[in-house]
């Protein structure tokens, strides 16, 4: 059955047009009597309907329409069936939802493959377009801003003055009143404690300087997206683990695209020159000072 046959009917005239439908049949356990043989379709109404089974009639909002032995078809309640055909209805229950869901994953799957192309667009238009500069733009900067902008001593000094989260900070003698309230108040708790003659101060902040540890994850999204886009295919005669597989991590798939965008983003705001230019407030050095403004100068 197809994704179209299992979906959730919410008008009882789609149900009373089908050719076999009966409004109402007597079913029976008897050996000769008409039984349930399949559920074909399930449906939720907002106003309750009588329940398919003669001497049942109970009206309900939620059930199957079931096909029974000699071929008509009825409705019946989800509890009804539950109550008049016991563990084989449950088990009929739990076919049917193992089939639908299967049938709607085909039907994802099937869409996905025949919408790729766009697919693929769009995931190159987060990598090329979401700023003015590209993935890889975003990546050399990072390798550069690792490997060559700066020298050996030039690294060391922001390895210990920026924080992971990209904060510069200096110390900075604390004044004679803030002294002595710090003083007061460590005294306030009974034990005099030492007071430091200096304080750590922010003087700027790069920002999504973090985005430099972190950007091996947007690799690993770009190489998620490179499998993605080569696994997609025709679900027709896919093996069922492969099928399996593929439904599993195509659920990433939207969430992934918009974390890639923004690491993107994140690089775009990354490398400004402005940006970059606070690194000046680390050194003092004509050289290092200049090898600072050539880098920051690439992304004026
Ligand atoms: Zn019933």
């Amino acid at each position: 059955m197809s994704a179209q046959q299992f979906k959730l009917i919410h008008n009882f005239e789609e149900i009373s047009a089908r050719p076999n439908f009966m409004e109402s049949v007597h079913i029976s356990q008897n050996e000769d009597g008409i039984k349930i043989k399949d559920l074909v379709g399930h449906y939720q109404f907002k106003e309750r309907i009588k329940c398919g089974i003669a001497q049942c009639g109970t009206k309900h909002l939620k059930g199957y329409i079931v096909k029974l032995t000699n071929g008509f078809e009825i409705v019946i309640g989800h509890v009804c069936g539950k109550n008049n055909f016991g563990v084989d209805f449950t088990n009929k229950e739990r076919e049917f939802n193992t089939q639908r869901i299967h049938a709607e994953q085909y039907q994802t799957l099937k869409e996905t493959f025949e919408k790729l192309p766009e697919l693929q667009q769009q995931f190159e238009e987060v990598l090329d377009q979401t700023g003015r500069l590209t993935f890889i733009d975003i990546k050399m900067g990072i390798k550069r801003l690792q490997m060559e902008a700066f020298d050996y001593w030039m690294n060391q000094i922001i390895k210990a003055k920026v924080t992971s989260k990209g904060a510069i900070t200096e110390e900075q003698f604390k004044t004679e009143q803030e002294k002595e309230i710090e003083e007061e108040f460590s005294q306030g708790w009974g034990k005099k404690q030492y007071v430091r003659d200096t304080k750590t101060v922010t003087v700027a902040v790069i920002d999504e300087y973090d985005l430099v540890a972190e950007w091996h994850e947007a690799e690993k999204l770009k190489a998620y997206f490179e499998r993605m886009h080569r696994e997609i295919r025709n679900p027709a005669g896919m093996p069922n683990n492969v099928f399996k597989k593929l439904i599993k991590d195509l659920r990433d798939y939207e969430h992934n695209l918009d974390e890639l965008k923004r690491f993107c983003t994140r690089g775009n705001r990354l490398f400004t020159q402005e940006n970059l230019m606070k690194f000046s407030l680390l050194f003092n050095k004509s050289d290092d000072l200049s090898k600072v403004r050539v880098f920051a100068e690439r992304y004026a």
